[in-house]
């Protein structure tokens, strides 16, 4: 079981209501390929940085089994960075900057080792970099699951319609598939996107879950209740690494694994909003994780009689 991951490796400098960080280390395939080093799913990532990146991340990386052969480093480059500022509710957020620097000039290789992956997820990238990537496997991954988000439909829609055509899985939060679809009701908009290719649709909805859609049926699962959020940076990424890490294990990608991965991928999200960056999901055990997944199936399931 092998996951291939596209997507941003970062510097991301946050401000939230409790705080903010200089730059620290984030990035869409971050935040996947640390999720599926937790889940003990080998993952390898596609992406760039520049010759600022520190040695201490890439070992940091490495140290979870992630591989990083297709990781171009440009010498003389800045590595991509992001910054962004939370509102006091922590349910929206605004970009503060955006550094593409070293992501302008990408012409992404799969490297040898990944080439056989059987899950591929297009984390968060420039929609024409998501498609090269699947275009350029020597055979198609048994399933491809697409993250984006609300930049790319603004800035290039073309590109990322065609992307969305050749992926199974898409996965978006509700603002997002509104702009997605022109739908304002989310079966309605699940609908509209099914017909855009993917036949699993998943919206996120923050603080309230998540929605799986699949040929007439619907999923739904709840965020864990946390007592505090501290930073909501990377929960779409850790969401979505999860989500596919479960998949590549079970080899299974029905509706019904499906849903379990939906647990899988909430659980390990709801850790990563508790701490700055990834620095909660670096700390985690395989016993915490277990324990959340847990309270996960308390939280969802009851008996009713009437
Ligand atoms: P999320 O909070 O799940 O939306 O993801 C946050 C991560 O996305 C941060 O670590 C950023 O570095 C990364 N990010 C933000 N904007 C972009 C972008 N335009 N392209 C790629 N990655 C981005």
């Amino acid at each position: 079981m092998k996951l291939l991951v596209v997507g941003s490796v970062a510097f991301d400098a946050i401000e939230t209501p409790f705080g903010k960080t200089d730059k620290i280390l984030g990035g869409a395939a971050t935040y996947i390929s640390l999720a599926a080093s937790l889940m003990n799913v080998k993952s390898g990532i596609v992406s760039i940085v520049g010759g600022d990146f520190p040695q201490e991340y890439f070992d940091l990386l490495t140290s979870r089994n992630v591989n990083l052969d297709g990781v171009e480093i440009v010498k003389e480059g800045k590595t991509f960075f992001w910054s962004g500022k939370y509102h006091n509710d922590l349910n929206s957020r605004d970009t503060l900057v955006t550094e593409v620097n070293v992501l302008e000039q990408f012409n992404p290789v799969i490297p040898e080792s990944m080439q056989d992956a059987e899950v591929l997820l297009l984390g968060n990238l420039h929609p024409g970099v998501q498609l090269s990537v699947l275009e350029n496997m020597p055979q198609r991954p048994k399933l491809v699951i697409l993250d984006t988000m609300n930049f790319w439909m603004d800035t290039a829609m073309d590109v990322l319609k065609l992307t969305i055509a050749k992926t199974d899985v898409i996965s978006i939060n509700d603002e997002e598939a509104r702009q997605l679809s022109g739908e304002y009701s989310l079966v309605k908009a699940a609908k509209k996107i099914h017909e855009m290719g993917p036949e699993y649709v998943i919206i996120k909805k923050g603080e309230h879950g998540a929605l799986l859609f699949h040929d007439g049926k619907v999923f739904a699962i709840p965020a864990m209740p946390l007592e505090e959020v501290f930073d909501p940076t990377g929960a779409g990424d850790t969401f979505a690494g999860g989500f596919a890490s479960y998949l590549a294990k079970k080899q299974k990608f029905d509706f019904d694994t499906m849903k379990s991965a939906l647990i899988a991928g909430s659980a390990l999200a709801s850790f990563t909003v508790e701490k700055f960056g990834t620095e909660r999901l670096q700390e985690i055990s395989e016993a915490e994780l277990a324990g959340r997944i847990q309270e996960f199936k308390e939280l969802t399931t009851f008996e009713v009689e009437i």
